[in-house]
């Protein structure tokens, strides 16, 4: 269905400010950071070390509605370094809307999306440079130790990754997180999906182009606190599966369908015994039984039935993915 709002979604709610025309740097890389002023400032060092060594770049460094300092430092870093440009967010969008936002404004030939708290490390750009060089659109960096992680987030990573393998019509890498190279025609790919409900790996992986894999070490947090509770683990989960699958809706009518059938099943019995026995004491417990079964079961499915329904609910708001209070792009690019 064509959406009515398509050309307000291109043209005013993601425009992009940034001049298309004179020269474009040949990397962007694009950095998500809510409350990471404590590492901020060694993660740009070691990210220009690596980018100086691989041609003209910009990085655009999103403030996500950070609650510390955070803009303080990237404003620090851009009055030292002229390659970094800011994209400062209204209020926290979360980390997939504000990786979106920040690719939005991204002008380079190759755009790469790295965490700011040094989990991924920049020294592995330039292994992701040489995929990309060899011709392939999309280059993801998979992890091939998930230090400093407990193991209990391992295993549900772990359980996730595999699940959504096997359930959607999209096969997402396994073990990958956001940290990756894409190529222009990716990113403008990317740009194009503005749903709300932004599950990127999903994104990323539903683009398709030609894709490969860089694998690297995971590294601990270098400085501050993850984000991601459990809580927010399960939901971004639940916003995989159902935005890319159509699993639950399905296990919904299978688990109803067999539910049906014992209780038809159960109900022969029932009848049977009361014509050969005769009329054996009330039925409470067993009504009691089907009742309350039959109930929960309804109610699940009618759970799974509302996160769709919820989802289709803000898609069809129209509503801009963020806004933006202020954008600077880094100065003279394509030195
Ligand atoms: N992040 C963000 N907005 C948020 C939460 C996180 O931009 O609401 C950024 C964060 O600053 C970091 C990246 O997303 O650069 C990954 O966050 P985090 O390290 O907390 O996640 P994890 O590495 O545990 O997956
Ligand atoms: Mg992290």
């Amino acid at each position: 269905m064509e959406n009515p709002l398509a050309h307000r979604t291109l043209e005013t709610l993601s425009a992009r400010p940034v001049p298309t025309d004179g020269p474009r740097p040949v990397f962007s890389v694009v950095i998500p950071a809510y409350n990471e002023s404590a590492g901020l400032i060694a993660f740009h060092a070691r990210l220009r070390a690596v980018m100086d060594g691989l041609g003209t770049w910009e990085a655009i460094y999103v403030d996500d509605g950070s609650t510390d300092d955070t803009r303080a430092m990237i404003d620090a870093i851009r009055a030292d370094d002229h390659h970094a440009g800011i994209v400062a967010l209204s209020r926290n969008f979360g980390k997939e809307v504000a990786t979106t936002a920040g690719l939005d404004f991204t002008r380079g030939t190759a755009v790469i999306v790295i965490d700011a708290d040094l989990q991924d490390p920049p020294e592995v750009i330039p292994e992701l440079v040489a995929a990309w060089r060899k011709g392939f659109d999309m280059v993801n960096a998979q992890r091939r130790a998930r230090d400093g992680e407990t193991p209990l987030k391992r295993l549900t990573a772990s359980l996730f990754y595999r699940l959504m393998r096997d359930a959607g019509p999209v096969k997402l890498p396994v073990d990958t997180g956001d940290f990756r190279l894409m190529s222009r025609r990716v990113v403008d790919a990317v740009g194009l999906l503005r749903e709300r409900h932004r599950f990127m790996k999903g994104i990323f992986a539903w683009v398709g182009y030609p894709t490969t894999t860089v694998l690297y070490d995971r590294a601990p947090r270098h400085a501050g606190e993850t984000k991601w509770n459990y809580w927010r683990l399960w939901n971004l989960a639940l916003e995989g599966i159902t935005s890319f699958t159509m699993m639950p809706l399905k296990i919904a009518t299978y688990l109803g369908l067999t539910v049906a059938v014992i209780s038809v099943l159960y109900a022969a019995e029932v009848i049977v015994k009361t014509i050969i026995l005769g009329n054996q004491v009330a039925g409470y417990p067993s009504l009691m039984t089907v009742v309350l079964f039959l109930g929960g079961v309804q109610l699940m499915t009618l759970g799974v039935i509302g996160e769709y329904l919820g989802r289709v609910f803000n898609e069809t708001k129209y509503r801009p993915l963020y806004l933006v209070e202020r954008f600077e792009p880094g100065r003279e690019q394509g030195d």
